[in-house]
């Protein structure tokens, strides 16, 4: 079987450039936002690429990470080869223990599957709340959001309001899957093992699955929801108001 390399990269025209604005992108909100962002990595591809962007060049930009208590084993594996790829931390945020055993005794295990409520619940216990503490004190953030990953996500631009005050920037808005592969492939940039199980997206252990070929992006989040429906909070926009504010 094809690894996810093999599958996906391709140097598709503009790819340089396109490398080129996103580190562009970067050292801009290093500059403007200095001591007050961090990149809030997924460790999915993307946001490896996006790691490998700010180790590469030196960049003064933290790693952090959401530990949800719900990841595979595969996607934590990621720390200690990112500590030693680059030397770098990513400090990990989780949720507080205690409400997590008592929202599962409560709730029981399989919460997510029983209604939008329930999984809506999990999502804000388990990420929003420890997102909150993350990015306390920081007026930005960066992610590896991209247009193409969802309809929900084809407004990303690579900076916007995240319609909580701060910054949001996202140096990939315009990359294509196959440029995040070819970026992978040109820099040896270690990368999850479940992309090449044909993980795209990789969540949480229970609401992440593989997807078939030609299915969408994003098939393999939360699939048995509507796909408007298909987001965890993390990335709501933010008005066009806010945005221009
Ligand atoms: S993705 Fe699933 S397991 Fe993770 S926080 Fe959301 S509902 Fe819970």
């Amino acid at each position: 079987m094809s690894n996810a390399i093999e599958r996906n990269a391709r140097r598709l025209p503009g790819f340089d450039t396109r490398v080129a604005s996103a580190l562009a992108v970067l050292h801009q909100a290093a500059q403007a936002h200095a001591g007050q962002l961090l990149q809030a990595t997924s460790l999915g591809a993307e946001d490896m690429v996006v790691t490998d962007l700010i180790a590469r060049h030196g960049l003064a930009i933290p790693l952090a990470t959401l530990d949800t208590g719900a990841l595979h084993a595969d996607t934590l594996a990621m720390l200690p080869r990112i500590r030693q790829h680059y030397g770098l931390e990513v400090q990990r945020f989780s949720p507080p223990a205690e409400q997590v055993l008592h929202f599962v005794a409560e709730r029981g295990e399989g919460v997510m599957f029983s209604s939008l409520e329930g999984r809506k619940a999990c999502c804000a216990l388990r990420k929003l709340e420890p997102l909150g503490r993350l990015l306390a004190g920081r007026t930005a953030w960066v992610t590896g959001l991209r247009r193409e990953q969802s309809g929900e996500r084809g407004q990303v631009d690579f900076i916007e309001a995240d319609g909580q005050g701060r910054s949001k920037i996202n140096p990939l808005a315009d990359w294509a899957w196959a440029d995040v592969w070819q970026y992978i492939q040109d820099h040896a940039v270690p990368y999850n093992p479940l992309h090449d199980a044909f993980y795209p997206s990789i969540g949480c252990a229970p609401c992440t699955r593989a997807v078939a070929q030609g299915e969408d992006f994003r098939a393999g989040r939360w699939w048995w929801e509507q796909d408007g429906a298909k987001e965890c909070g993390l990335h709501v926009h933010a008005s066009p108001e806010e945005s221009r504010a």
